[in-house]
């Protein structure tokens, strides 16, 4: 489960991040701190429970990782490989991630909400039950993926692919799409129509 340990800082209700016992806005060292985070994520492969949120981090090879119940909220990546990773009931909310490799990875219920994704690749994986809702997201693709159940309401996407793709009970209402292609995959089965929501 996740840790809900709140920061020991006088007065500040934020949840403290892991190896720390305060947020990281109240850590005093947060180029070592990131120092710590980032040995801490290569020297492992299965992670549960974590919380690091509002931390950069770039140029790292995570793949072939598990990650269960984290949380990176309100975080930045960019040129980070998780390749065949495994994410379950993980949080990427409100992150910047950009030139982010995660191919070929299974991920469930987890969610990317609001946050921006610009030239990604999740290619091959299985994305399901997961949520994409509100975010902006280009240069990206899916092919290949099986993105059952998943769900991309009010989001805006530009120049995406959905190519091979299963989109059964996928959601996009209330979305921007441009440039999206859903070639060779089951978009009759996805749901556009803003009237269907509440369905
Ligand atoms: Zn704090």
């Amino acid at each position: 489960m996740f840790s809900q340990h709140i920061c020991s800082s006088n007065g500040c209700n934020e949840r403290a991040v892991w190896g720390a016992d305060t947020c990281l806005a109240h850590v005093r060292d947060i180029e070592q701190y990131t120092e710590n985070v980032k040995e801490f994520l290569a020297q492992n492969t299965s992670f549960s429970g974590i919380h690091i949120s509002n931390i950069t981090l770039s140029d790292l090879d995570l793949s072939g990782k598990k990650y269960s119940y984290c949380s990176f909220s309100h975080s930045s990546f960019s040129n980070c490989n998780f390749n065949n990773c495994s994410m379950y009931l993980s949080f990427f909310d409100s992150c910047r991630i950009k030139q982010c490799n995660f191919a070929d990875s299974s991920f469930r219920w987890t969610v990317f909400a609001g946050s921006l994704i610009h030239d990604c690749r999740f290619g091959d994986s299985s994305v399901l039950r997961s949520n994409f809702n509100g975010i902006e997201m280009k240069n990206t693709i899916f092919n290949g993926s099986d993105l059952y159940s998943t769900r991309f309401i009010d989001s805006r996407l530009d120049n995406v692919g959905f190519e091979n793709c299963n989109l059964l009970r996928v959601h996009y209402e209330f979305g921007e799409l441009d440039d999206v292609s859903f070639r060779n995959s089951n978009a009759e089965e996805a749901f556009f129509d803003k009237e269907r929501i509440e369905e």
